[in-house]
């Protein structure tokens, strides 16, 4: 009796799935964006990551992004506020197509990118690559009637000149979208000859010169409308990425997803595709005296809590440091006969003065005729010549070997054991009052091959691995350094 009521309740089951509410997938608070694409003249694969990341860079929207958006339906559109078409391929299929036009009609917003004005109408159907399919399909009218404009290959012909560089100007301030930008260069197609749809707001146009094959005329690019109870941004900008890359179309192109998805635009004039916090850790980068794959860049780069300035050897101390910077970051080789004493000093007071220090790689060899510097900062030394009792230390390159975090220090926090495929170096000198970050039980390599220096006047970390890209690529070692260099900054 008991499996017979066991087997009911599972039959119940299947019958009504419980569904997971969406909080549990998006992040709380953000508007959420559904870009669609995978079929385009244009390069979709190379755009699409920018129309996401110039969105996520905002702080704004949750992003998503569906590359097959003949699949979509109702259920699949429920969770989001607006979206965003990169799209210029064959009709969707009525389910799709219903789906969409429900959505904004009902309330919700869409956001039209460049050519994805194109399809669905009277025009023949676009390929990959700016290939012409000679396909017609019936059009599909609501697009039309959304977007606001059409294509037509009557004349005068809907299309562009020349790519080329103009300036587009802003014509309807009154409107949020607007409200407060700057005209602004762009290098893109200056679309012409739409048949426009009544009920337009045209927010800008560009002046279409008929030097550069133009129609001598102002032709209307940003527009945004009303479609049922939903919210419709267009703009005609945005041939590849370069063009999208001009500031005004990443403000413009933001504000407009933000207007559409919830009526009210709260996103500057200027959205900074690499923004930084006002209280990030100022590290200087120094290289030099030692090449290396330009891989190593990536290592610290896109984190909006570090900022990074790099300078390279011989000038790197020629000023005092201590105002500008939180912490040095050294991926270089020098001896101390290379760095005038004025550079030794500021060099000097920066340490001494409590700031931080992360040595990387091969700035182990460095100053090795400075005592102060590898006895006591460092605390090692990579010895080229057998000295003081020292044997010379030895390296050898492209070595797998498994390194392990040690101790639970803040810098290896959350880092699992680690397979790298890197340089070892052998006999390296070490005090032996160093607290060991990472150990490796490779025959080529020291045990210890990472640490915190005793030093006792600022925070000084060492930390082995980086020689290739190998290593340079990996998020393990990023996230290794990123906490290496926010230790050593007191974060
Ligand atoms: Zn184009
Ligand atoms: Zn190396």
């Amino acid at each position: 009796m008991r499996k017979a009521i066991l087997l009911l309740a599972m039959f119940a089951a299947a019958q009504t799935p419980e569904e997971v509410p969406d909080r549990f997938y998006f992040e709380e608070g953000k508007l959420r964006v559904l870009i669609l694409t995978g079929r385009n003249n244009h390069d979709w694969r190379a755009t699409t990551p920018v129309l996401r990341r110039a969105l996520e860079a905002t702080g704004r929207f949750d992003v998503r992004v569906t590359e097959e958006p003949a699949g979509l339906d109702e259920k699949t559109l429920r969770p989001y506020h607006v979206l965003v078409s990169n799209y210029c391929g064959s009709r969707w299929g009525s389910p799709a197509e219903e789906a969409v036009e429900g959505f904004v009609r009902g309330g919700k917003g869409l956001a039209v990118v460049h050519a994805a004005s194109y399809p669905f109408g009277e025009a023949q159907a676009l390929g990959e690559k700016m290939t012409r399919t000679g396909v017609y399909q019936a059009p599909w009218a609501a697009w039309g009637e959304m977007v606001g404009a059409v294509w037509s290959e009557k004349e005068p012909r809907t299309g562009h000149g020349r790519r080329h560089p103009f300036r587009v100007e802003w014509t309807g301030e009154a409107h949020p979208v607007a409200e407060g930008m700057a005209p602004f260069l762009i290098s893109d197609e200056l679309y012409r000859h739409f048949r426009l749809k009544p009920g337009n707001v045209v927010l800008a146009e560009a002046f279409d010169d008929a030097a550069q094959g133009g129609t001598g005329k102002r032709e209307p690019l940003v527009w945004v409308r009303g479609y049922g109870k939903g919210r419709v941004f267009h703009t005609a900008l945005g041939h590849d990425v370069d063009a999208m890359m001009a500031p005004g179309f990443l403000a413009s192109y933001a504000r407009g997803v933000e207007w559409a998805a919830a009526g009210e635009v709260t996103l500057p004039a200027r959205i900074d595709m690499h923004a930084k916090d006002a209280n990030a850790v100022r590290a200087l980068l120094v290289t030099g005296g030692h090449d290396h794959e330009a891989s190593f860049y990536q290592v610290l780069g896109g984190q909006r809590d570090i900022r990074v300035n790099v300078d390279p050897h011989p000038a790197a101390f020629r000023h005092d440091l201590r105002k500008q910077y939180d912490v040095l970051v050294l991926y270089d080789s020098i001896q101390v006969e290379h760095l005038p004493e004025r550079h030794r000093g500021n060099l000097q007071a920066f340490v001494e003065s409590g700031k931080g220090v992360v040595l990387l790689h091969h700035a182990i060899v460095d100053f090795a005729g400075w005592d102060w510097w590898w006895k006591e900062v460092m605390g090692g030394l990579y010895v080229l010549k057998p000295r003081e009792g020292m044997p010379a230390s030895s390296y050898l390159h492209d070595v797998e070997i498994v390194v392990e975090p040690v101790g639970g220090h803040p810098i290896t926090k959350g880092l699992p054991p680690m397979r790298l495929f890197d340089e070892t170096y052998k006999n390296v000198w070490r005090r032996p009052d160093v607290i060991p970050l990472l150990k490796t039980n490779h025959p080529t390599s020291d045990e210890v091959i990472g640490w915190v220096s005793p030093y006792g006047k600022s925070r000084v970390v060492f930390l082995q691995p980086g020689h290739g890209r190998e290593t340079h690529e990996l998020p393990w070692y990023r996230r290794l350094v990123r906490q290496a260099v926010l230790w050593a900054a007191g974060r």
